[in-house]
């Protein structure tokens, strides 16, 4: 694997020089190890890796009113706490993956896919005060003071290339806040976050009941996703809110009674105004990063589709997307640089010596995909648990745009699939016009429930291809059994 962290790691080398003593954190009272970093530092580390995070989860997502309304929800959960004054930023990311997370210096980030499952501002205020209380509890910078001192930074990064194991150009898959942002918390900073996330939402009348909803909400989530990944799919999805945030109801019990020692109630929920907002958002895929529809992966801006075989399920990553199998059959599809083709002196060069990782290539030969030139090459790989056929395929689309695909197959597995990785080969091609106009996303759309309207017929009207019963169960916090309430606000998927 190539050693991108490296350099980010050196210029972390003045910090590692400047250290403080412990201090005493105005939010929890508590000394902490935050030597590596005074609120100075945690500020400036947070705005240089800000918008790297932007970019690696997909860009920020949403027109400005709902920017303003995450943001000033945000403000005015912060402006109670007790670092009022720190240039506290809230993003939305166009990320389809239900996360949150803060970095050091006031910077919390929330996706689409967590918006679209919130239904109610007090659950949206609830996410947003526990990452508060991250930052305002220092965990961010506890975390990242620890990821430079032991240099855990690495092996994260280790798994995160090796999920892509295209080596892309730049590398930058992982920067320190990815790093950190995909690390899990403590069961204890947890608690501790919830107890201040308590704290903060309550001083402006949210009911912390809605830590629990939410938090049942993930659950259901998880379910959904454990049932739509194949097995080898979860190295794909390991890094979900759940992971980074390991917490129990119980556990959310105990904070919210803790936090609430003098007794004051909030209860504000705010339902109505919540969803009006989400109303009409993006849910699953956005065009503008491609879609998966069932075996289909289609990039509407970019101009390509391709087919992988029955069995494969498709995941799209920011920059790369990875169709698994349950036999632990791996399909990568990335594109590569053209400058980097150029400098590699042409394709075959490029495929050979500059991909990524380096082993060498037999049976190379050029193809002509749908007009288009390749050449592609074999290998036989020690993975380090066993031997995986990998075959790679490098494809130009024009002069700057360059496509590939990386199979890996388990050697048992080779024959068997052989002839249906190379119609998904194949299949690469740019999509026609009515294929294009298909290519429309998914939107969470609020519905009113009319007289007499039952759960399966609000499941009959959602679009999305699996498990619709499940997903209208998780986005409106129903269980297997309740009824629908006429007047009552639900979200479907149209
Ligand atoms: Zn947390």
């Amino acid at each position: 694997m190539m050693n991108v962290f490296k350099s980010p790691l050196l210029l972390l080398l003045p910090v590692l020089l400047a250290l403080g003593a412990c201090s005493a954190n105005p939010a929890t009272g508590k000394q902490s190890f935050t030597a590596f970093m005074s609120p100075e530092k945690e500020v400036q580390v947070g705005t240089e890796e800000h918008p790297k995070m932007v970019q690696q989860f997909g860009g920020e997502y949403g027109d400005r009113a709902l920017k303003a309304y995450v943001r000033n929800l945000g403000l005015s959960l912060a402006k109670t706490s007790e670092m009022p004054d720190l240039p506290w930023t809230f993003t939305v990311l166009n990320d389809t993956q239900v996360n949150a997370f803060a970095l050091p210096g006031g910077f919390v980030y929330v996706t689409r896919g967590l918006l679209a499952l919130a239904s109610d501002e007090a659950e949206l205020a609830g996410v947003l005060s526990h990452e508060i209380g991250h930052v305002t509890a220092r965990h961010s910078a506890q975390r990242y003071s620890s990821t430079v001192a032991a240099n855990i930074g690495v092996q994260v990064l280790g798994v995160l290339s090796q999920a892509a194991g295209l080596g892309r150009a730049g590398g930058d898959l992982a920067s320190i806040g990815a790093n950190l942002a995909l690390k899990s918390y403590s069961r204890e900073q947890e608690l501790e976050s919830d107890m201040l996330g308590v704290r903060y939402m309550t001083r402006i009348g949210y009911d912390p009941q809605a830590l629990v909803s939410f938090f049942d909400k993930l659950r259901a989530h998880q379910a959904i996703e454990a049932k739509l990944a194949g097995k080898g799919a979860s190295q794909v999805d390991e890094n979900n809110i759940l992971s980074t945030h390991p917490r129990t109801t119980d556990r959310i019990q105990q904070a919210i009674k803790l936090a609430q020692q003098n007794g004051q109630t909030a209860t504000r929920r705010d339902a109505d105004d919540y969803l009006n907002r989400i109303d009409g958002m993006v849910f699953g895929d956005d065009p503008e990063q491609g879609l998966v529809r069932g075996n289909v992966f289609i990039h509407p801006t970019l101009g390509f589709r391709f087919e992988v075989p029955d069995g494969f399920k498709i995941n799209n990553l920011p920059d790369i997307v990875i169709a698994v199998e349950e036999s632990g059959a791996l399909i990568k599809f990335a594109s590569a640089d053209a400058q980097e083709v150029r400098n590699a002196g042409g394709m075959e060069k490029f495929m050979r010596h500059k991909w990524g990782d380096n082993f060498s290539l037999d049976n190379v030969e050029w193809l002509d995909i749908n007009g288009m030139k390749a050449v592609t090459g074999t290998a036989s790989v020690w993975s380090g648990k066993g031997n995986v056929d990998v075959r790679r395929i490098l494809i130009e689309q024009n002069k700057d745009t360059y496509w590939r695909f990386q199979f890996e197959t388990p050697p048992k597995e080779s024959a068997r699939l052989s002839e249906a990785l190379r119609r998904t080969t194949y299949s690469l091609r740019a999509p026609t016009k009515s294929e294009i106009a298909n290519a429309q996303a998914y939107r969470v759309r609020v519905v009113t429930v009319g007289r007499g309207v039952s759960v399966a017929d609000m499941v009959n009207t959602m679009v999305i291809p699996d498990l619709k019963a499940d997903w209208f169960e998780a986005l409106n916090n129903l269980r297997p059994g309740d009824t629908l309430v006429t007047g009552q606000k639900i979200k479907v998927i149209k």
